[in-house]
């Protein structure tokens, strides 16, 4: 029988791939995707707890569905199977099934390849089912073969998990200890999916520079040279990993960014701040001049390389010269894009227990549109110096006008060019005409690109 499966994803790219993993393992049971949750014989929300504002919109969303469900029994159309999945159930599980005792599983990051079983018992009225245990199985050699991201640009999670412990972060405890996939499984995904039709993979892992999985000797392996591995797999067109930690940028990964033709020249590497004091506050473990010396570094191997962060300001105790700190790295840095955020306490995490120590609400949100003014404008001016220049774009997708198509520079712009849709899944040429705040605009360099459909 066909049923329709409603997945809504919120947070990190983790999650978007973990969405997608979820969605494959519930096809064979006959479940296919729908984008209308009213209709749906099961919803998933697969959530985040990174900051208090996504953790909330797991309770609204949840009676949103409850009221989706009711209205489709009165509707004599069956019943609706309600999960909750991702980080917010792992931290929270106990919470959400006395707050939202209508939901019918909660389940964490590490369990979702259980999701047959569980549904299986959902069907048979067994109770609710509560999975927030770090199974001692990694989940990954548990998914089918077909459970592969097969777009054109496309994720591949090769590490989980964060042994970091940033005093402000939940991720450490809600995703579990570090852990690398091996070799051999990843270049066999790797290779599924350009067999697929992706051109372009994203390595993902929550700190994706640690990665140390096991190569085919049985010894630890660096990312860079697992960069180097996929570099070999034929077919795949560009390579990408995020997210990174300072710490971790090795003298290979940087020089992997030299050495490496499908490494595309960006990277996110966020610093939360400026100060050293914050910094080591926050436990980061490096300083301002050290995150300074490695993008140096970086740009000695790499000097086109884009360069993405994250910030946070009004992190406990941060004073005014501090935070002026944290722009000051912004200007010398001068950053391609960024993203940058409010501190939100977090339970659980050391940070939260720093209670007298709380910046204000007004003035945490006065210094987020100083630095968000300021990233913004170094964006702007990233993305004008492109007019005029030559740029390859992935043509990914249809865009929102007639005759528009949308993918991205090597350098992770978006670009628009007016094209017909058969051009979807080629390498092209653009010239760029256009630099705005969030993307590029251009037409295709004539004869860069195959005209045949
Ligand atoms: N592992 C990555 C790293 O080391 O930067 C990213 C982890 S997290 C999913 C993404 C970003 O969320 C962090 O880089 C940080 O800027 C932000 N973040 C994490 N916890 C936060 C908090 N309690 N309040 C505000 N922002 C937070
Ligand atoms: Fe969180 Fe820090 Fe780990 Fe990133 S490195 S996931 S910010 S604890």
């Amino acid at each position: 029988m066909n049923k329709k499966l409603y997945i809504s994803t919120y947070g990190c790219q983790m999650n978007v791939y973990d969405s997608a993993r979820m969605a494959d393992l519930m096809s064979p049971l006959g479940y296919s995707l729908t984008n209308k949750p009213a209709d749906a014989d099961m919803a998933i929300l697969n959530t985040c707890h990174i900051r208090e504002k996504a953790s909330e919109k797991t309770f609204s969303e949840l009676g949103r569905l409850r009221n989706l469900r009711r209205d489709k029994k009165s509707r004599d159309e069956g019943d609706m199977i309600i999960a909750v999945a991702g980080c917010v159930a792992q931290a929270e599980g106990a919470e959400i099934m006395k707050r939202a005792p209508y939901v019918d599983m909660v389940f964490g990051p590490q369990s979702y390849h259980h999701l047959p079983e569980m549904v299986a018992q959902a069907t048979r009225g067994v109770g609710h089912i509560l999975e927030t245990e770090f199974p001692v199985e990694p989940k990954f050699d548990h998914l089918p073969e077909e459970a592969i991201d097969k777009n054109l640009s496309a994720f591949l999670t090769v590490q989980e998990g964060c042994d970091k412990f940033c005093a402000f972060c939940v991720v450490p405890y809600t995703r579990g200890a570090e852990f690398s996939r091996p070799v051999a499984a990843i270049i066999d995904e790797a290779k599924r999916m350009v067999a697929a039709g992706t051109r372009e993979i994203t390595l993902l892992g929550q700190n994706v520079n640690a990665y140390h999985g096991e190569g085919a000797d049985g010894k630890s392996v660096s990312l860079a040279r697992l960069i180097k591995e996929l570099a070999e797999v034929e077919g795949l067109d560009r390579l990408r990993y995020t997210t990174s930690h300072p710490l971790e940028m090795s003298e290979d990964l940087c020089s992997a960014h030299r050495d490496i033709d499908i490494l595309m020249p960006y990277l996110h590497l966020p610093v939360q701040a400026g100060s050293d004091r914050i910094l080591a506050a926050m436990n980061r473990r490096h300083t301002a001049d050290e995150y300074r010396r490695i993008i140096d570094k970086l740009r000695h191997y790499r000097p086109d390389l884009a360069l993405s962060g994250d910030f946070i300001v009004g992190f406990p105790g941060e004073t005014d010269q501090e935070f002026e700190d944290t722009l000051q790295l912004v200007r010398d840095v001068e950053y391609a894009q960024a993203y940058s955020f409010k501190y939100s306490p977090r339970p659980g995490t050391p940070a939260a227990a720093l209670d007298g120590e709380m910046i204000d609400e007004a003035v945490k949100s006065e210094r987020l549109a100083r630095l968000q003014a300021l990233l913004n404008e170094q964006q702007l001016a990233y993305n004008r110096s492109f007019v005029g220049k030559e740029i390859d774009v992935l043509l990914e997708r249809e865009g929102k006008r007639e005759g528009q198509l949308v993918g991205r520079s090597p350098y992770m712009q978006s670009v628009f060019v007016p094209s017909p849709s058969h051009r979807i899944g080629n390498i092209a040429t653009v010239i760029v005409r256009e630099g705005n705040a969030n993307s590029l605009r251009g037409e295709l360099k004539p004869g860069s690109v195959a005209d045949a459909a």
